[in-house]
């Protein structure tokens, strides 16, 4: 098998954990991802334990395509954890999936999955030496690192070292043979709650529509810097470092979904605000308001609300093709959008539209979709972005693409609008933005579009635009390892 370049691919995934006796946790874990799959399309997988030995099933695909009845069927037991991953080129191996699974040197399994990314793991992979550099992913190295904590220390203690000792973005869930761990970075990059099962029981999850899924209550967040611990005791939480958040803005725009509850605001709440924002921002003479679907969807109404422009689907969205980003060439996304997206040419037809999406990055959907819209009969397009220009990478976690791909990155907004080949374009400023969102601005990430990066990033990522992170396991294969079940 040859290797698997590691370039662009990052962890932008769902996590899900659950401690509960008397339920079918398999299902409560495909249930719960089932809920998290915008957040990851690549892989799936599940982990139980019956407090005697760990089960881990997983594979490429979603999660429908990965398990079935019978799969779930052999996964018995009364805690898991589970996972979705998500990344664009390369590294679409099985050995990627998660959860990750390690032996520690007492012999016991530990099964981890994580979501967001880290910035330190070239520096944590050259001390733990050639085990390290054998991880293809820092989930997989979180998990190493983990297991070798574990010589002189319980595994919560162990958790707390790594988390002590990893820089950037995780939301991770943990679990031994009979303890459920979750843990989120002391920025608090990337969501994680904590739910109750009316039973009995704890749930965690990245997003709140996991939560509702499995019939679970959100009871709160987990806070930045907190570990917390489910076990026969029920739950118990720990601090590993102070807080100070910094919560991803562009989970606002796009990535959570609407119906995720933010302790200040849902993410739909959020998103028709910044179409009211927008509206008074960049208000534009015109017949009707389409949305992008579904990304741009809450916003349209919002848009509309606030102009009086009336609202209309101008575009039939085919759900069953996935985020088109997933595609890992520039000519198969493009091929994905015009699969994704059809034009209505009876609402379109000699109507000036303002047509709200959620961002821009590479360019590639915009200009296919301007053009869409005209050769429909549109007779003006007016683009309006629920975000302001994204000119910067992400190195949390978000795949969003290096920085000489953003096509805000070198050129103006004027610029822009010339190659979507939109008659005008505007973006929502980072202010309004930010205030959709409830919160006070220090407390976001804005780094993507501002460029202040609230976690330093090592030089050679910085200078790269993009994540270096430790290099592709040699003779990686898209086999499962003996002894862990596909
Ligand atoms: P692009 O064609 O590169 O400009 O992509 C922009 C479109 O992709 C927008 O319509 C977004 O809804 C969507 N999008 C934005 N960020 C991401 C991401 N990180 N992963 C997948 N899709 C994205």
């Amino acid at each position: 098998m040859p290797q698997t370049p590691r370039t662009g691919a990052r962890d932008e995934c769902g996590v899900f954990a659950v401690y509960a006796r008397g339920e079918d946790i398999a299902k409560l874990c495909f249930y719960g991802l089932y809920a998290l799959q915008h957040r990851g399309q690549e892989s799936a997988g599940i982990a139980v334990s019956d407090g005697a030995s760990i089960l881990v099933s997983k594979d490429m695909g979603l999660v429908s395509q990965v398990f079935n009845e019978p799969r779930l069927a052999t996964m018995q037991g009364h805690l898991g954890i589970g996972h979705v991953r998500y990344s664009t080129t390369g590294a679409s191996t099985w050995d990627n999936a998660q959860p990750a699974f390690k032996v520690t040197p007492a012999g016991r399994g530990l099964a981890l999955a994580h979501n967001g990314n880290l910035v330190n793991t070239a520096a944590v992979a050259r001390d733990l030496g050639p085990g390290g550099q054998r991880c293809s992913t820092d989930s997989e190295l979180l998990a190493t690192l983990l297991a070798g904590h574990t010589a002189d220390v319980c595994v919560e203690d162990a958790l707390v070292g790594v988390c002590r000792a990893v820089r950037g973005a995780f939301s991770l869930v943990v679990m031994d043979e009979q303890t459920v761990y979750g843990a989120r970075d002391p920025h608090g990059v990337r969501p994680l709650v904590v739910g109750r099962l009316p039973r009995g029981g704890y749930v965690l999850a990245s997003e709140t529509s996991a939560l509702d899924i499995v019939g679970a209550h959100l009871v709160r967040d987990v806070e930045p810097g907190e570990l917390v611990t489910v076990d026969e005791r029920g739950l118990r939480s720990r601090r590993f470092a102070q807080a100070t958040p910094s919560g991803c803005l562009f989970e606002y725009v796009y990535v959570a979904r609407p119906d995720h509850r933010f302790a200040e605001t849902t993410v739909y709440a959020a998103r028709r605000r910044m179409g009211a924002m927008l509206a008074a921002e960049a208000p534009v003479d015109a017949d009707l308001v389409i949305p992008v679907p579904d990304s741009g969807t809450a916003a349209a109404g919002g848009y509309a609300e606030a102009s009086g422009i009336p609202y209309a689907e101008g575009l039939v969205k085919n759900r069953y093709v996935g985020r088109t980003f997933i595609s890992p060439s520039p000519s198969l996304r493009e091929l994905g959008i015009r699969l994704k997206l059809n034009p209505l040419r009876d609402v379109l037809e000699g109507r000036r539209l303002v047509v709200v999406d959620d961002s821009i990055v590479r360019g590639s959907t915009s200009r296919q979709l301007v053009a869409m819209l005209r050769s429909s009969g549109a007779a003006e397009v007016h683009l309006r972005i629920t975000s302001p220009p994204v000119r910067n990478p992400c190195f949390y976690g978000i795949d969003m693409a290096t920085r000489a791909e953003l096509l805000a990155a070198g050129l103006t907004i004027g610029q822009i609008r010339d190659f979507v080949g939109a008659d005008s374009l505007a973006y929502l400023s980072l202010d309004a933005l930010v205030a959709t969102t409830r919160r006070p601005k220090s407390t976001l990430c804005r780094a993507c579009f501002d460029g202040q990066y609230p976690i330093p990033v090592p030089g050679e990522q910085a200078a790269a635009g993009k994540d270096v992170l430790v290099r592709p396991r040699a003779g990686s294969t898209d086999r499962p390892p003996a002894g862990v079940q596909a």
